[in-house]
């Protein structure tokens, strides 16, 4: 996960660690190549300036040059800063409703249905919980299958009605039959497309404001980097999301993404998906993140 990245930015901060003395220059080429390793890992322009604005700000107000171990303060400082970039500390779920519903958005091929399937499996064992999966994808009905064989994998019940059209009245439905059969989280999956388009947009909007979700998350291919990022924007602007689901991190993925999306939206990132398999989910720690790229 970020090879690349985090190969470059140890480059560029061992080269700071290696002098014995540490001047203004070493410090400003320390931070270019920590802006180039950024913009390699696909972080948008504006915001890889300003992150090392912020570091060389605050590593000029500590003083960095006087320090006894310059080197290391300054991987402290940019350590500090990715995580405050991808969020500072970690963000739970919300689960208050009864039952709880969680609405996922993305668009096709981002890993929505294989999450739907992690996060159901991961509440059901982690947090004892009783989910529910709604199948909205009334255009696919490849997708209604796809979420079912998952269903049965985690061996949880799954609510579908094939030939309804009409996705807002399934997910009313799926959250009825919810109720009814105990069931305390419902889970979501809804249709989604190649790109952005207005016909999803408002279609999952109408699914939102019909069914008032407790969490509304957007689940993006980390792959895709600044495309995730102006994504994530296009759904937030619409749904207002709580929280975004970064897929495909155990992939070849240079990180921009992941690094990007929370201060472009401003919402955090809540979980990851690693691989393909129904236990490839991990709770997002910004904090971890940091640490793994950082090394
Ligand atoms: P949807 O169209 O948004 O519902 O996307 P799917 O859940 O069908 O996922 C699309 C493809 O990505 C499938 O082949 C999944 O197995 C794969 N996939 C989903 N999440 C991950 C992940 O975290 N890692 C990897 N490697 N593949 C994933």
């Amino acid at each position: 996960m970020f090879n690349n990245l985090s190969e470059k930015l140890d480059k560029a901060l061992h080269v700071l660690k290696g002098h014995g003395s540490i001047t203004e220059v070493n410090v400003a080429e320390t931070l270019k190549e920590v802006r180039r390793a950024l913009l390699d890992a696909d972080v948008n322009f504006k915001i890889a300036k300003d992150f090392t604005a912020r570091v060389k700000e605050k590593a000029l107000g500590q003083n960095v040059l006087t320090t006894l171990q310059p080197g290391q303060l300054m991987v402290k400082l940019v350590k500090d800063e990715l995580t405050e970039l991808m969020g500072g500390d970690a963000a739970g779920i919300n689960l208050s409703g009864s039952p709880s519903i969680i609405l996922m958005s993305g668009l096709q091929g981002s890993g929505k249905t294989t999450f739907s399937g992690k996060l159901a499996n991961y509440l059901k064992t982690k947090k004892t919980k009783k989910p529910l999966l709604v199948a909205c994808d009334v255009y696919r009905p490849a997708a209604i299958d796809q979420l079912h064989i998952v269903g049965e994998q985690i061996k949880v019940d799954v609510y579908s009605d094939k030939g309804n059209t009409d996705p807002v009245a399934i997910a009313q439905a799926g959250v009825a039959h919810a109720k009814e059969n105990g069931h305390n989280v419902v889970i979501i999956d809804t249709a989604g497309r190649l790109a952005v388009d207005e016909v999803m947009m408002t279609e999952i909007a109408n699914i939102h404001k019909a069914i008032e979700p407790q969490e509304t998350l957007f689940v993006v291919d980390s792959m895709t980097g600044q495309d995730a990022v102006n994504t994530a924007k296009s759904f937030n602007d619409v749904l207002n999301f709580d929280g975004v689901i970064l897929t495909k991190l155990d992939g070849d993925t240079r990180g921009g993404a992941a690094i990007s999306i929370k201060s472009v939206v401003n919402k955090p990132i809540k979980f990851i998906g690693t691989g393909e398999k129904m236990e490839a989910i991990d709770v997002f720690y910004p904090t971890r993140m940091a640490d793994r790229i950082l090394g």
